[in-house]
């Protein structure tokens, strides 16, 4: 597939186009011109898609395979992603801005990881036994779960689709895939590596279109047995209310408003190294950034001029530039919110310390000071490269800081003082904390958080409670 081609969904190991024939534009976001077209799915494509899961499930190989054929296909695929490094990368870099640099370094290494992840935890994995004395034995069968409809954002479109996939595949469920309709290439590029690798026809099929039109055809289907979504706290709340018709269980992994604790005792440089990295990276498109950064007084001049010199030397420009840092924002929508959100800044009582928006949709790295804890900019989740500065005197303070917002996903914290450290993440009301670093992920971990960041969580053992059917097995023994 060339990159003015339309991308069409693949249903039943067949590239498909729409039922309707109807393509989306596929808009590049550095040039703000489509390059291509994506198939604009509808009800009937999403239908397709589910009976051929479901074929793939009820009578298919696929979840009769032992634990070591299904996971040398999983290998296999994650062989194939290497091999095709390059084509996933530029995918993600055409389709949504991320830097082509950062794409082949990270993104396509880590999703490829996660099949090789869930491939070994299955077979690694161990259930529990019941020892019932002389006359009965008992232990918990893990058995698949079924057709599970994995939802998927556009912020890192490969990398956090693959997280949506990979469980359930190795669990030897069946999958429907919807990308988001801004970031389609790389799901239906690694669908394709999936039949290249061996996958039986309809385990991984990849539908795509709006999700306000294809999304309740998947979610409120009486023939899915799990949802798995990614994306914002909006659509989360509309796809959790989808999958109760049928009480489906679901896991979202919603928005993030994440706090960055830099102590008294902190490293100075360290702590804003590693924060330039917590709010920028991705152009502050990461649900798990620490955008709320909160420094002690005695240590913020000195911590926000390294903030604000890091943040003036990444370099924001073309996608598939060597020198770029940050790309555009992903799409237009995207750069007109966080436009919005830096006009409040003087209504918030904010002082710009450095940033703000370039040419196209490109926006500068932004550190904003002095703006109220509980206004909008320090409250909703800005999706882009704007952090937020507060000072503090005492640590309840600094805690209770970090702990005012709806959300829960993640937490920073820098101090040298082991036991602080473990004072503050105990009393952090998130998902994940990090301290003294950002974003080191063990994919035995649990991953989700709290509140509006959505309910659930996947990751190791957590992603096999939920992509399973435990079964609880008694046996006469005598
Ligand atoms: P954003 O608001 O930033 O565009 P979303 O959370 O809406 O992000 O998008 C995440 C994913 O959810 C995308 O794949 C999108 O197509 C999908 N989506 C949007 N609306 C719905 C819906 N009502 N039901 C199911 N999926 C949806």
């Amino acid at each position: 597939m060339t990159s003015t081609q339309t991308v069409p969904h693949l249903i039943a190991g067949q590239d498909r186009l729409s039922d309707q024939g109807d393509v989306l534009d596929n808009v590049d976001p550095w040039t703000r011109q489509p390059h291509g077209t994506v198939a604009r799915g509808t009800a009937a494509d999403v239908k397709a898609a589910i009976l051929a899961a479901r074929v793939a499930f009820d009578d298919g190989p696929w979840p009769r395979m032992n634990e070591r054929e299904r996971g040398a296909i999983l290998h296999r695929l994650a062989d194939l992603m290497e091999r095709d490094t390059n084509q996933l990368a530029e995918a993600d870099a055409r389709d949504m801005g991320r830097p082509l640099k950062a794409a082949i370094a990270v993104d396509v290494p880590r999703a490829a990881a996660m099949f090789r992840f869930f491939a070994d935890h299955l077979m690694l994995s161990t259930s529990e036994t019941y020892p019932m004395g002389r006359h009965y034995h008992a232990f918990t069968a893990y058995r698949p779960a079924g057709v599970v409809a994995a939802i998927t954002p556009w912020n890192h479109p490969l990398m956090l689709g693959t997280w949506k996939i990979a469980a359930p595949l190795a669990w030897g469920n069946s999958v429907v895939m919807k990308p988001a309709e801004d970031s389609p290439t790389s799901a239906y590029l690694l669908a394709a590596l999936a039949r290249e690798a061996g996958m039986p026809d309809g385990v991984l099929n990849v539908v795509h279109g709006i999700g306000s039109e294809v999304g309740p055809a998947l979610t409120m289907s009486k023939l899915i047995d799990r949802v798995t979504f990614t994306g914002s706290t909006a659509t989360g709340r509309a796809v959790g209310q989808a999958a109760a018709t049928n009480l489906v269980p679901v896991t979202l992994e919603l928005g993030g408003k994440g706090a960055t604790l830099v102590l008294d005792d902190a490293d100075v440089e360290l702590a804003a190294a590693t924060t330039a990295r917590a709010v920028f990276n991705n152009s502050g498109q990461v649900c798990l950034a620490g955008t709320r950064v909160i420094v002690h007084e005695s240590i913020r001049e000195a911590f926000l001029d390294r903030l604000v010199a890091y943040a003036k030397a990444l370099r924001v420009g073309d996608p598939f530039s060597a020198e770029t840092d940050l790309g555009p924002l992903a799409s237009q929508k995207q750069f007109e919110r966080v436009c919005g959100y830096f006009d409040l800044i003087a209504d918030e009582g904010g002082e710009v310390l450095t940033g703000g928006p370039l040419g196209g949709w490109s926006f500068a790295p932004s550190i904003i000071a002095g703006t109220d804890p509980n206004g909008r900019l320090n409250t909703e989740e800005v999706f882009g490269p704007i952090a937020t500065v507060a000072g503090f005197t005492n640590l309840d303070e600094a805690v209770e800081l970090a702990n005012n917002t709806q959300y829960g996903l993640t937490g920073v914290v820098f101090t040298e003082s082991l036991k602080t450290a473990h004072t503050v993440a105990a009393r952090m009301r998130c998902g994940t904390v990090w301290v003294n670093c950002y974003q080191i992920r063990d994919l035995r971990a649990p991953i989700g958080g709290p509140g509006n960041s959505g309910i659930g969580r996947e990751g190791g053992n957590f992603s096999r409670e939920f992509f399973t059917e435990p079964q609880a097995v008694f046996m006469a023994t005598s």
